[in-house]
């Protein structure tokens, strides 16, 4: 095998696994404090769950996943095909130990303490975006136009009272409106179906969540940056310190390696000896095409309905909730599409015989909301960012502002350690 040692050139040399958000967000922020930094990925820039989702940078999502009445619906909820989140019973003895954990997470005490450790990373979210934007290219693509839920009904608001209390004890600003307020902001909304909304203003939006993946890695290349189509098979430690990378062309040796691998890094931390609780919520959209352009002026959430609504680059996209069915299990579009008569209830100029695409993605979910940020305890080499679940577009910026300064040793800006992977 054909060993090319990059270790001896001036600067660290570092490989990133995986070019999704994550990843392109760490090789801009590393090639901008001058590392030499080589990204690896077997798709495209941006392909992966960074590809599809919808486009919220939700700086307001301090509540984590599991929460005490998520876990009390849970088994209604885990084997209903119209709920929020539909396990595949031949899933569910792999998942089992990350519900375990899941179920674990949702004891009011562990809310508390999840929601405080999203709130630094959240609440410094939109910056890092556009700190990471300013380098060159992306900035355009983030745009302030914040984030709507809407109820039908009262019921459905008073179900929502812990995340409202959740964003005020974390300083999150969100405004109530009424039905009147909803429509100002989203006239083609059906009326009938407006009872209340929680408006967050400071929310961005991307709606072309790919392309600022590709707008990061630019601007990553232009400062030296290099990417290399190609699987990565392992990832290990070498005796004199740095860590060696394998791909199908041969070995190489870096100073370090940053894990970006979204769904897929729980095999890389494994051969660093290193354990993580990782599984994958499957989400789906389904694209209504340029037809449904210009309905929605931002991505609007209904929560009883247990879908958003997003006015993303090439037309009008719905997203689903989660499935649990592991990696490799084949999509299953039926639940999108029974989604749309209800999508059309809440914003009847779509029409349905327009879909264009149907689209399946992997949220790399840990079961306690959290990410892994933070050196492998095993190899300090290797360095963790991945786990994002839910809010991986939100918090890639952030992310790779923390392990750039993981890598430089400085003081960290807050306390990390509920992001570390000791922790499973
Ligand atoms: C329907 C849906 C809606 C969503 N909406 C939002 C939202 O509004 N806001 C938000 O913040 N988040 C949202 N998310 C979550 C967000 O999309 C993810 O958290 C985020 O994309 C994860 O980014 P990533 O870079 O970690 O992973 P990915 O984008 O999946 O990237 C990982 C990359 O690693 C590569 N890789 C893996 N293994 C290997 C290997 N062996 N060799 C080489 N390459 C490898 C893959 O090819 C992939 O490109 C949503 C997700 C879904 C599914």
């Amino acid at each position: 095998m054909n060993q090319n040692t990059m270790k001896t050139q001036p600067g660290r040399s570092v490989a990133v696994l995986g070019a999704g958000i994550v990843g392109s967000a760490v090789a801009l922020a590393l090639s901008a404090e001058g590392h030499r930094v080589q990204l690896f990925d077997r798709a495209d820039i941006g392909a992966g769950a960074s590809y599809g989702n919808a486009g919220g940078i939700v700086t307001g999502a301090v509540t984590p996943t599991a929460t005490p009445a998520i876990i009390r619906s849970m088994p209604t909820y885990l084997f209903d095909p119209n709920s929020a989140a539909v396990l595949r019973p031949r899933h569910s003895l792999r998942v089992l130990p990350w519900l375990m954990r899941f179920i674990a997470a949702g004891r009011p005490s562990r809310v508390a303490q999840i929601s405080a450790a999203l709130a630094p990373l959240l609440s410094r979210s939109m910056p890092a975006h556009r700190a990471l934007s300013a380098l060159g290219n992306g900035d355009e693509l983030i745009q302030p136009v914040g984030w709507l839920k809407v109820y039908a009904t009262e019921a459905g608001f008073e179900r929502a009272a812990l995340e409202r209390r959740l964003m005020r004890e974390h300083g999150v600003h969100f405004s109530i409106l009424d039905a009147h307020e909803v429509a100002e902001l989203e006239p083609n909304l059906n009326r009938a179906l407006l009872h209340r909304g929680v408006f967050q203003p400071e929310c961005g939006f991307v709606n072309f969540p790919m392309a600022l993946a590709q707008a990061y890695f630019e601007s990553a290349r232009q400062r030296g940056a290099r990417f290399t189509h190609a699987e990565v098979e392992r990832i290990e430690p070498l005796a004199g310190g740095g860590v060696s990378l394998t791909t199908g062309e041969g070995v190489l040796a870096f100073d370090a390696v940053v894990v970006a691998a979204g769904a897929w890094s729980k095999r890389f931390a494994r051969q660093i000896g290193d354990s993580v609780v990782l599984d994958t919520e499957r989400g789906y959209h389904l694209s209504f095409g340029p037809s449904a352009g210009g309905l929605l002026r931002r991505p609007v959430v209904f929560p009883e309905r247990t879908f958003v609504l997003s006015p993303m680059h090439d037309g009008t996209c719905l997203f689903s909730g989660d499935e649990l069915a592991g990696m490799d299990a084949l999509p299953d579009y039926r639940r999108i599409r029974a989604l749309v008569p209800k999508a059309r209830e809440v914003l009847p100029g779509l029409d349905a015989s327009q879909v264009e695409r149907e689209w399946m993605g992997r949220r790399p979910s840990t079961p306690d909301s959290l990410p892994v940020i933070g050196r492998s305890p095993r190899c300090r080499d290797v360095c963790y960012a991945f786990g994002h679940g839910h809010l991986g577009l939100t918090l890639a910026a952030i992310s790779a502002q923390l392990v750039a300064g993981i890598m430089r040793d400085v003081p960290e800006p807050f306390d990390l350690t509920p992001y570390r992977i000791a922790r499973f």
